[in-house]
């Protein structure tokens, strides 16, 4: 286990269940909503990056819908110079407008990033727009954000690595999520 990690939180096979707990009630849940509109395009799943890739990857392959896949890349500078600030790295390839989307995230923190992306993806008019994170940190939350559906919920304060999540960029390959140890913890 890397040095700045003290425990394992959710293992693998931890994440592997609960993956497809996710999965199969999202098929579930649009399935139902499709059914009656056979005109109705695919569901698009926007990930995060980078944070939500594995997620991403694990997630849509437990669903068994027609899906489409789209990406964006934001920023954010929280706690730093400009609280709340979020930038567009990469936008959308693919226009939104009466589409059914479904956000994936890695993890809701602040809720600023997702409060941010929320605001612009809704002016398009998509038909539904939902969000899928793995983790939720709801006593950190400054702004409230819909989230439809959560992996895990953590209790505390905790900053987390692993399966998709970093430290200084690293740390985002290993399999499981681990709790960084409070002296190498950003404040
Ligand atoms: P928010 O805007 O909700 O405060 O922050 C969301 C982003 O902050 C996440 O997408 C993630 O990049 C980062 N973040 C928040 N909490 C953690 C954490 O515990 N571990 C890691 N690695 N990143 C986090």
């Amino acid at each position: 286990m890397p040095e700045i990690i003290e425990r394992v939180l959710y293992s693998a096979a931890d994440i592997a269940r609960r993956v497809a707990e996710l999965g199969s009630r999202i098929s579930q849940d649009y399935r139902e909503g499709a059914g009656r509109d056979p005109y109705r395009r695919p569901l698009l799943v926007v990930g995060l990056l980078k944070g939500a890739l594995p997620f991403m990857a694990d997630l849509t392959r437990a669903m068994d819908i027609p899906l489409e896949y789209d990406f964006m890349a934001v920023s954010s500078y929280q706690g730093r110079t400009s609280p709340g600030e979020v930038r567009i790295l990469k936008d959308l390839d693919s226009p939104v407008g009466a589409r059914d989307l479904l956000i994936v995230e890695d993890i809701v923190d602040t809720g600023h990033t997702l409060d941010h992306i929320l605001r612009r993806l809704r002016v398009r008019d998509p038909a539904s727009l939902r969000v899928c994170t793995l983790l939720d940190k709801p006593a950190r939350r400054e702004v409230e954000v819909p989230v439809h559906y959560v992996g895990f919920t953590l209790r505390g304060k905790e900053f987390v690595v692993g399966y998709g999540l970093d430290y200084a960029e690293l740390y985002r390959n290993l399999p499981y999520i681990g709790i960084v140890k409070p002296e190498y913890q950003e404040t």
